[in-house]
């Protein structure tokens, strides 16, 4: 639930936030009386995009009118962001009035709502909890704000950076920064990302200097390390530092690799520092220990110099040739280097078939060879829209309702995900498909579907 706090003033304890948000609710419903409820809404919503796909333009179209149009329509947008924020906490409240009355616990009352947003808006779990956090903020605490986003002054991301950076204030101090951005007339207009982030700094501070203090000192607990795939069979390895921190290893990579350099290696000096880096932090000059890597391949792109794809999980497709070439050096590493346990763990797949081969336990817990196979299977989370590592392995019908515990019956799910499930009103089935294929009912009675991602050959 922290993502839900996010955004929320510091000093706004949990019955604040509660009464905060019932009188939210009970403004909204008031400004959406005059147009009812959202069902004619979401056909008007249809209606007006068969009118934007089927827009008659000609190359003769006045290039004043394009413009205009291209105005217009972004203006367009930044009312529906708003109307969306005021959709979430709308269901919002309506989700925990029914959660409350299921008998939910009152630490679990909110559990999924942030889910189903995101499932909707074709977002990660995350970034729901995130946009929920960011409505409730705008029509809670910054209503000058939120006028500007349904007016088409500013967009969703400028409103999110205006929420952002007044998150350290107290809600008083954020209601004036607020009405100070407002009584700017055309304050906002022109101004880039960094410079509107800079003014709202500039207000943050003079506001309540203190906070801004405290602001720093907790930007350092937010400090981490991530993977991401680049192109070319490589990947950027990132940490987010504490200033002192980062440029204090930087600076010690760059002297290593100046050093280097003098005494006559030949290798680059961006070069240098990344191998340093990689030497430093794994303990071992390739790079390699005891890591598990593993390659999904058919026998033909192993043994036949195929063109076919392997997968790395955690990284994605790569080259077959890649995975050759990955498996010839880490043979050599121990080789030269006994102390490497360098080490690659080979799943076929067989050749024609479109999945893994299937395995099934009598015992509730996924025993480890299927946890190994669901994770290669799924790769990430499969919650639709999420990208985030497996942490669990879940029955998709669930043991109590007699799921079995089979490959077949498992889906990899991230912490989160697996956590948002419990939550009263969601259910999940299989389905058949091309491939693993399941389906996620939600509160509402939506459903989406998750099918595993392709495997090489496939
Ligand atoms: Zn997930």
């Amino acid at each position: 639930m922290e993502h839900l706090q996010e955004f929320a003033s510091p000093n706004m304890g949990k019955n604040a936030r509660e009464h905060e948000s019932t009188a939210q609710v009970a403004n909204i419903l008031r400004t959406a009386s005059n147009s009812g409820s959202a069902a004619p809404l979401a056909a008007q919503a249809a209606q007006w995009m068969n009118t934007l796909a089927h827009e008659a333009l000609s190359p003769q179209t006045d290039a004043a009118t394009l413009i205009e149009a291209l105005g217009q329509l972004e203006q367009l947008k930044s009312a529906a962001s708003a109307c969306q924020a005021r959709l979430a906490v709308v269901f919002d409240a309506n989700q925990r009035r029914a959660q409350s009355a299921a008998g939910t616990a009152s630490a679990e009352i909110g559990l999924g709502i942030g889910a189903q947003i995101a499932l909707a808006r074709k977002e990660s779990p995350h970034r729901g909890n995130r946009l929920l956090g960011l409505a409730k903020a705008l029509l809670g605490e910054m209503p000058h704000t939120f006028a500007a986003l349904a007016t088409g002054g500013i967009n969703e991301w400028r409103a999110t950076l205006m929420v952002k950076e007044t998150a350290c204030l107290s809600i008083e101090d954020r209601q004036r920064a607020d009405e100070e951005l407002a009584a700017d007339t055309g304050g906002l207009d022109g101004l880039g990302d960094r410079k509107l982030v800079g003014k709202l700094r500039a207000i943050s501070y003079r506001l309540d200097p203190q906070s801004v203090v405290n602001r720093a000192t907790k930007a350092a607990n937010n400090r981490f390390v991530s993977i991401r795939p680049a192109p070319d069979t490589m990947v950027y390895l990132t940490a987010l530092l504490p200033v002192a921190v980062g440029v204090s290893a930087f600076a010690s990579l760059s002297k290593m690799a100046d050093a280097a350099t003098a005494a006559g290696d030949e290798r680059g000096r961006g070069q240098l520092m990344a191998d340093e880096l990689v030497t430093r932090v794994t303990g071992t000059p390739r790079g390699y220990s005891s890591i598990e890597v593993q390659l999904i391949m058919t026998d033909r792109t192993l043994l036949a110099g195929n063109s076919e794809a392997a997968v790395l999980p955690g990284y994605g497709v790569i080259p077959g040739a890649t995975a050759r070439q990955l498996l010839d050096s880490t043979q050599d590493a121990s080789h030269e280097e006994p102390e490497v346990r360098a080490w690659i763990r080979k799943l076929y797949t067989a050749p024609g078939a479109s999945q893994l081969i299937g395995m099934e336990s009598n015992a509730r817990i996924f025993p480890p060879a299927m946890r190994r196979f669901i994770q290669t299977r799924d790769q990430s989370c499969r919650r639709p829209y999420c990208d985030a590592p497996i942490r669990h392995r879940d029955h998709i019908t669930s043991w109590a309702d007699g799921g079995p515990t089979t490959a077949d019956n498992g889906a990899g799910l991230c912490e989160a995900c697996n956590h948002t499930k419990e939550a009263p009103g969601w259910s999940s089935k299989p389905r058949p498909g091309p491939r693993h294929t399941f389906e996620i009912i939600t509160p509402t009675g939506h459903v989406y579907e998750s099918m595993a991602p392709p495997l090489p050959g496939d």
